[in-house]
């Protein structure tokens, strides 16, 4: 049967122990865990120019948010492993970063297709600290209706630990493509509420496992307090009221952490929504989010569909107060 490489069984130890012989590598950053955020993209170009793009589009803005943040980042374009080609292509990403960077304490999986849309936000990671996986979704879809929406797998967080790696190999089993994934697909629609008949996904492999075999779940978190993954079309009509009532920082329905924009295909060839609609609601998206780091810069979008930008204040001889103004930085600091 297929694996995801050597068992390994003793990883808390080793890491552990490498981490007291690497003092210069800490698995902390200013006194907060290290947190090392991986996304990527097909190995190949998108079908469309414009799915390129927004592929760049996507990339500069995580790059924004882990940088006010102090967050590392990889962007893989490699299948690691062939048999895992497509949305499987992150578990074998995640076991082999996790393995190559002990000093990261967690791996943070995040979709091309997902955008920051809350600069200010941070994980409350202090919250997790009994938990190894933490997750958007709902305990209710999870347990009692079964759905295949219960949780996202677009955007989530592994403790680097021997218990993510146990739960890796147990995840991955119906990812091999070709007749595994088929006929694991099928096994999938016939418990998940809601499910179409199509080869198996991560999302639904994860859902399946959680629900059949429970005691993986006292090291996860579902979490919905806010958005670590939001449903894009509920959120992006909402951007101009938001900026109305509300401020970044808030993470919720009032300001969304995190756009996911599930279904839509920019890069590939098929959807299951049009792509004008995705592709102006991503454009929304973006500038929504670009607002929050160019105001540091004293500019913003003329409109969330305009790439054009306006000044919002005048040059000053005393730039500095606006630093201490403007930069997130500094009251994501003082809050946290
Ligand atoms: N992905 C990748 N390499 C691939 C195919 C997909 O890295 O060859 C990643 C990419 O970041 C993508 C994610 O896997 O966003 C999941 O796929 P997608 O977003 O299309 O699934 P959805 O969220 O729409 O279910
Ligand atoms: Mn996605």
């Amino acid at each position: 049967t297929y694996s995801l490489g050597a068992k390994i069984s003793n990883w808390d130890e080793e890491r552990s122990l490498w981490l007291t012989r690497n003092q210069d590598f800490p698995n902390t950053v200013n006194g907060k865990a290290r947190i090392l955020l991986v996304t990527g993209s097909p190995p190949n170009p998108c079908d469309n120019a414009i799915g390129d793009h927004y592929l760049l589009k996507s990339i500069k803005n995580k790059i924004d948010y882990c940088r006010i943040h102090g967050i590392e980042i990889v962007y893989n374009m490699a299948h690691l492993d062939k048999e895992l080609a497509g949305y499987w292509a992150k578990l074998p990403l995640i076991r082999r970063l996790m393995l190559s960077h002990p000093e990261v304490e967690w791996i943070w999986w995040m979709d091309s297709d997902a955008l920051f849309t809350d600069m200010v936000f941070e994980i409350p990671l202090s919250k997790y600290k009994d938990h190894n996986m933490v997750i958007h979704g709902y305990p209710d879809l999870l347990f009692n209706q079964k759905s295949w929406i219960a949780l996202n797998t677009g955007s989530f967080l592994f403790r680097n630990c021997q218990w993510s790696l146990d739960l890796l190999d147990e995840w991955a089993p119906m990812g091999p493509k070709g007749p595994v994934r088929e006929e694991a697909g099928k096994i999938l629609t016939a418990n998940l509420k809601g499910r179409p008949a199509f080869e198996a996904d991560d999302q639904s492999a994860l859902i399946y496992l959680l629900i059949t075999k429970t005691e993986w779940m006292s090291k996860v978190f579902v979490e919905n307090s806010y958005f670590l993954h939001g449903y894009w079309a509920g959120l992006v009509d909402r951007y101009e009221e938001m900026m109305e009532k509300y401020h970044p920082g808030l993470g919720d329905e009032r300001w969304p952490f995190v756009t996911h924009f599930v279904g839509c295909k920019p890069c590939g060839s098929y959807g299951d929504y049009p792509v004008q609609r995705c592709l102006s609601s991503m454009e929304r998206a973006f500038n929504f989010a670009d607002n929050q780091v160019l105001k540091l810069y004293g500019f913003r979008h003329r409109g969330l569909l305009s790439p054009k930008i306006k000044r919002i204040r005048n040059e000053t001889v005393t730039p500095l107060e606006y630093v201490d103004q403007f930069d997130i930085r500094h009251s994501a600091q003082e809050t946290s």
